[in-house]
């Protein structure tokens, strides 16, 4: 059984074709799919005889909120979603004066071991499908009622080990029959998976790469990401040249200020003196506490000092505001705690 979800608009297509429809029946069903529809019986212009030929070999899939947290003080909203075969994934809605805008996961779990991260406790269950990854936008949508305009892909997983569903995903959420989500609205982040930005250069799809830096130099870098023995600085660094280079677009380096690890005056100066001369942006984010990680965010001076030292050197460079901190917004906390609590 294909989950129609999982088919770009032209596989769409072809399957239509293919069990003798016409040709409009693909924009048709493509855009009810897209609308949050729960059953073949929801799309009410396709006839019966239609619908049950459908349901013989496909099917739409559904995503269901198992929990949901609302902010009392900015609103956003965190939902727990369970996937078809009982794994759970998160997904958050941030409401911004330009939009609203969707965090959402990639994987169940995640392989990459990043040390203050609490989604990669526990390890990779599995990647999710192209359709399983847009559900996620679809169904927090047709929950709260109002269009979501941006998409970062910062929750759960990494999006670069889990490439073609996500490049698929990205193709359908673009689409105009669709949801029709721009390139420029959607960001996505990546621990640096070299091989992949030079692949992902080539689709030169106009959106946001983030690439989470968190360290100036292979020593501290090595001590909190496995994924730096790998794929060290200088190579990450040449990687982003290129993507630059290749699409024009501006990167952000996430940097995750922790405590007596990476936020001294000497680690900022040498990450201006790493990034110095390139199209970018450096997005601070004081470390979210993980129970399970022992790290710590530093004082607000420490934090301001590492900012304007990167601003006088040249570097562009903001804190990022923290959204949501009454119910613990950031990723993998609550799928984290949920497993503990099935223990
Ligand atoms: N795998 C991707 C995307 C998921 S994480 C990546 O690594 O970029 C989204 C961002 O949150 C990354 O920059 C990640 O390093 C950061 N992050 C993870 N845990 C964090 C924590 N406890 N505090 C602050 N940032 C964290």
């Amino acid at each position: 059984m294909v989950d129609l979800k999982d088919l770009s608009y032209d596989e769409l297509g072809e399957l239509i074709a293919s069990i003798g429809e016409p040709k409009f029946r693909t924009k048709q069903i493509f855009s009810w799919l897209h609308k949050g529809v729960e059953a073949f019986d929801e799309m009410t212009d396709i006839s019966k005889k239609t619908r049950e030929k459908l349901s013989q070999f496909s099917f739409v899939s559904t995503l269901k909120i198992r929990e949901k947290y609302v902010s009392k003080l900015d609103k956003t909203t965190k939902y727990l979603f369970e996937l078809p075969d009982g794994n759970c994934i998160e997904s958050v809605v941030m409401y911004y004066k330009h939009g609203i805008s969707i965090c959402i996961s990639s994987q169940v779990g995640c392989r990459m071991g990043c040390a203050f991260c609490a989604s990669t406790i526990g390890g990779l269950y599995r990647s999710l499908s192209a359709g399983e990854i847009l559900n996620q936008v679809i169904f927090a949508q047709k929950d709260i009622g109002e269009r979501i305009s941006n998409i970062v892909m910062m929750g759960i997983g990494e999006p670069l080990d889990n490439y073609d569903n996500v490049i698929k995903f990205l193709h359908n959420v673009n689409h105009p029959e669709g949801l029709n989500i721009g390139y420029r609205h959607i960001s996505l982040s990546t621990c640096g998976v070299v091989d992949k930005i030079y692949e992902l250069a080539k689709e030169k799809l106009p959106i946001t790469l983030s690439v989470s830096l968190h360290a100036p130099n292979d020593d501290i870098r090595n001590s909190i990401m496995p994924i730096n023995r790998r794929y060290n600085i200088s190579e990450l660094i040449t990687a982003c040249k290129a993507y630059i280079c290749e699409t024009t677009r501006r990167i952000s380096f996430e940097y995750s200020l922790i405590s007596g690890v990476n936020d001294s005056k000497e680690n900022a100066k040498e990450l201006a003196s790493l990034l110095k001369g390139m199209l970018c942006h450096v997005n601070l984010i004081p470390v979210n506490k993980v129970k399970e990680r022992g790290f710590e965010k530093g004082t607000k001076e420490q934090i301001e000092m590492f900012t304007n030292t990167l601003i006088s050197l040249g570097i562009n460079a903001t804190v990022r505001r923290e959204l949501g901190s009454d119910i613990s917004a950031s990723c993998g906390q609550l799928r984290k705690k949920l497993m503990d609590s099935e223990k």
